[in-house]
């Protein structure tokens, strides 16, 4: 079994857009400015947002954060979406989700100017995504394909199960694998939560992609001898011996599953960090 190293490609690829943003420096064109929104002070979306302002920072892209009290109206959202959209000078904007209840999330990310939506979540890019065409895509999904083209993982052909049919990742991940493409062209399932008998799909297949949210939930005897496993899950549970109280662990029961796949993402330091560096690809793509 060998490790799908999404900590050490993430590394990588920020390297890489370091050097990209040192010679725009040099040549005096314009360097990447992303842009945060975050409503409320939900203790997760915090660290997800100053993860990315700090990866900002480290490659030597320009970053702001607009915080907004959890009570602001959705109009008043969407007239602060309008007014960085027509700023000529952020290339990029993400709102955090979630959103507080009374605003509309399809409404505030449809009102993201299309090509400054890094997240990869507005129809046009999905649309765009869905027809093979040039777009910023979903940076989870965008983080896998990166993940399999850097081990060269053959997927032509191959059965591959999506468990999970979630807008940011299951579903476009679905489409991506079976596009006419590398990584792509293989035979798609997707499961989902009325799928009858689950571990009947994910023993034939030669990938799986886990996103759900229940630890665990894979285990040895739902996978094929000699699989590619692609655990998306970040889910916490407690273990008293951390400091913390609890501990990181994926969809897929690593221990278990290690020995028998051929491949394997760990939890943490497989899909996690490849997000952000795939948040900043299309920071960068949307500058260019
Ligand atoms: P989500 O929106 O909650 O979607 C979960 C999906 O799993 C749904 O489609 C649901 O089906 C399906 N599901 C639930 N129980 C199931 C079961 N027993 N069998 C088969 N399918 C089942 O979750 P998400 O946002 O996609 O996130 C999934 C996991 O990935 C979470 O642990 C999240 O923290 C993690 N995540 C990680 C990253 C990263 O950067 N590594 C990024 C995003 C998410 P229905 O559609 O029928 O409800």
């Amino acid at each position: 079994m060998q490790i799908l190293d999404g900590k050490a490609l993430s590394i990588k690829i920020k390297n890489q857009i370091k050097e990209e943003v040192s010679r725009k420096k040099d040549s005096g064109a314009s360097i990447p400015h992303l842009c945060a929104i975050l409503v409320g002070n939900d203790p997760a979306s915090e660290t997800y947002v100053r993860n990315k302002i700090k990866s900002c920072e480290e490659i030597g892209f320009k970053s702001s954060l607009f915080r907004y009290e959890s009570s602001i109206s959705e109009a008043e959202l969407l007239h602060q979406i309008d007014v960085i959209n027509n700023d000529p000078d952020i290339h990029g904007l993400l709102v955090q989700l979630p959103l507080p209840k009374h605003i509309d999330v399809s409404k505030v990310v449809e009102k993201i100017d299309y090509r400054k939506d890094v997240d990869g979540f507005h129809p046009m890019n999905i649309g765009r995504m869905a027809k093979n065409l040039p777009c910023a895509l979903p940076a989870t999904p965008y983080g896998i394909l990166k993940i399999l083209e850097e081990y060269n993982i053959e997927t032509k052909g191959k059965n591959c199960v999506v468990v999970g049919r979630s807008q940011i990742v299951g579903s476009p991940i679905s489409i991506l694998m079976s596009r006419p493409a590398y990584p792509g062209n293989a035979t798609v399932t997707v499961c989902h939560s009325h799928t009858i008998d689950l571990a009947s799909y994910t023993r034939k297949a030669d990938i799986i992609i886990a996103a759900v949210g229940i630890p665990q939930l894979i285990k040895a005897d739902m996978v094929k001898e000699g699989a590619v496993i692609i655990d998306v899950g970040m889910n916490r549970i407690d273990d008293a011996s951390k400091k913390s109280g609890f501990r990181l662990v994926g969809d897929v029961d690593f221990n278990e599953v290690k020995d028998k796949c051929s491949y394997i993402t760990p939890v943490p330091g497989g899909v996690g960090p490849m997000t952000i560096a795939c948040l900043l690809l299309n920071t960068l793509q949307a500058t260019n």
